[in-house]
């Protein structure tokens, strides 16, 4: 058995520091409990104290294979050279001026480049940031005060937006938080992923009034669930007719399954795009972008107001551009996706033979499953997954050495840095897991 007596007493300390004992959610592992049944509930976080590639390294000195990657931002794995040189030569120059750099103009002309839609480009600090700005620019320019999100979709943790939430809000079952004024809340019209009938009903009833459409336009943090054929067209024709603007949330999904993300895959200009993670390549970073004429609403070109002290840090900045560059090398995706559909198949094939249903989806690097027996679509689906059967999965994989989000409803990414080999010995851990699965039940 491994053991986690550092990273357990750490925790104990975080607690009286900070609320919950940590600076995130979804990071308490609370949804998955304890290694040990006869602690239920006492479980504690993985305290981390290095990565390098696809590896990561707890204070007791256990080694993991890292599959949560940051939540995502580390397509090219922990520390890769280029964005460890690109990061040390901008400190050596100062970490911060709060004044226009060229490495800012670079990273948004290659960000422009991979997703066209984006004609122009701000920089905030988070994906929060840049939802939540993107909302209240898409209200300025269209007057209206209405949104429509998915439920299970997240967007961040602006008020408007917390309303029927993925990502930790679904994980800790609190998806509508306290502290949201009524008066927001129901600003925030609401749909099932995948249901265009809802969609159009509520534009029935609402059009007129409706802002902006906001979609993932691959939901990934109810667990990874796949738009149904025709669902992101029909927002585009239904959003188009009636004014609206449609803002693909492409934070997760940005560099990501594609270099155009999921709108290059899908073939559908959102109006707004919203991005985060890799384009921070692991510092923090959000941005914003779309159609010139909206964009230029946005202050000082426009009235609309939006700021940061930090926004286009040096550091930030040159983390994304070395990341970015290294995704734009020929054949970078095609590689991701073949080691990505290696490990896709062997869970499945890991599963099978466990006889545990499995409801599995995957888009490039981007993958996850659901413990259910019937097809997930969207939110309700999502939740019937059986919880307790995915923590006994999750301790299983670390005890065998693999870290994945401690959670049923986030995804598994894939890094560049993940060889076929240490792929094969993920299967392998996880035909045990999968076994272990099979005798517990929710
Ligand atoms: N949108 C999506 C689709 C996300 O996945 C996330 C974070 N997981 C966010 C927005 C919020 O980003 P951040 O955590 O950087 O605020």
């Amino acid at each position: 058995m491994r053991g986690y007596p550092i990273s357990r007493r750490l925790f104990a300390k975080a607690c009286r520091h900070l609320p919950g004992g940590v600076s995130s959610p979804v990071r308490a592992f609370r949804s998955v409990g304890s290694p040990d049944p006869a602690r239920p509930g006492g479980g504690h976080p993985l305290f981390i104290a290095r990565g390098k590639g696809s590896r990561l390294w707890d204070a007791d000195g256990n080694r993991y294979l890292d599959y949560v990657l940051s939540w995502g931002p580390l397509i090219l794995g922990h520390a890769h050279p280029d964005v460890v040189r690109a990061v040390t030569a901008a400190a050596r120059k100062g970490t911060s001026y709060g004044a226009p750099t060229e490495v800012e103009l670079e990273l948004a002309a290659l960000v422009q480049r991979a997703v066209p839609s984006m004609e122009l480009v701000r920089f905030v600090n988070s994906g929060t940031e840049a939802t939540m700005s993107a909302l209240r620019l898409a209200r300025a320019y269209t007057k209206r005060d209405l949104i429509l999100k998915f439920d299970g979709c997240y967007h961040g943790h602006a008020d408007g937006l917390l309303v029927k939430a993925g990502s930790g809000a679904t994980t800790l079952g609190v998806p509508d938080s306290p502290g949201v004024p009524s008066a927001t809340a129901q600003l925030t019209l609401q749909a099932s992923y995948n249901d265009l009938n809802q969609v159009e009903a509520l534009f029935a009833r609402h059009g007129p009034n409706i802002a902006a459409v906001i979609v993932e336009p691959i939901a990934a943090n109810m667990g990874v669930v796949l738009p149904a054929d025709g669902f992101l067209a029909g927002l585009r024709a239904l959003t188009r007719r009636h004014g609206t603007l449609l803002i693909f949330d492409e934070v997760l999904t940005g560099f990501r399954v594609a270099l155009g993300g999921a709108q290059e895959l899908y073939d559908i200009r959102p109006d707004l795009t919203c991005l985060g993670k890799i384009i921070g390549g692991g510092l923090p970073v959000g941005a914003y972008g779309g159609r010139k004429e909206i964009m230029e609403w946005i202050a000082p070109a426009g009235p609309v107001y939006q700021a940061g002290t930090l926004s286009g840090n040096p550091l930030a900045m040159s983390a994304g551009l070395a990341t970015l560059r290294r995704l734009r090398a020929a054949g970078f995706y095609a590689e991701l996706d073949r080691r990505a559909a290696r490990l896709y198949d062997g869970l499945r094939e890991a599963a099978r033979a466990a006889g545990v249903p499995i409801q599995p989806a995957r888009v490039g690097s981007l993958l996850g499953f659901f413990f259910a027996d019937r097809p997930v679509i969207d939110y309700a689906s999502a939740k019937s997954a059986d919880t307790k059967r995915f923590a006994a999965f999750f301790w299983a994989m670390l005890e065998a050495g693999v870290y994945i989000a401690p959670s049923q409803f986030e995804a598994l990414f894939v890094s560049s840095a993940h060889t076929t080999r240490e792929i094969d010995q993920t299967i392998e851990a996880a035909a045990g897991a999968f076994r272990r699965a099979a005798r517990t039940r929710g």
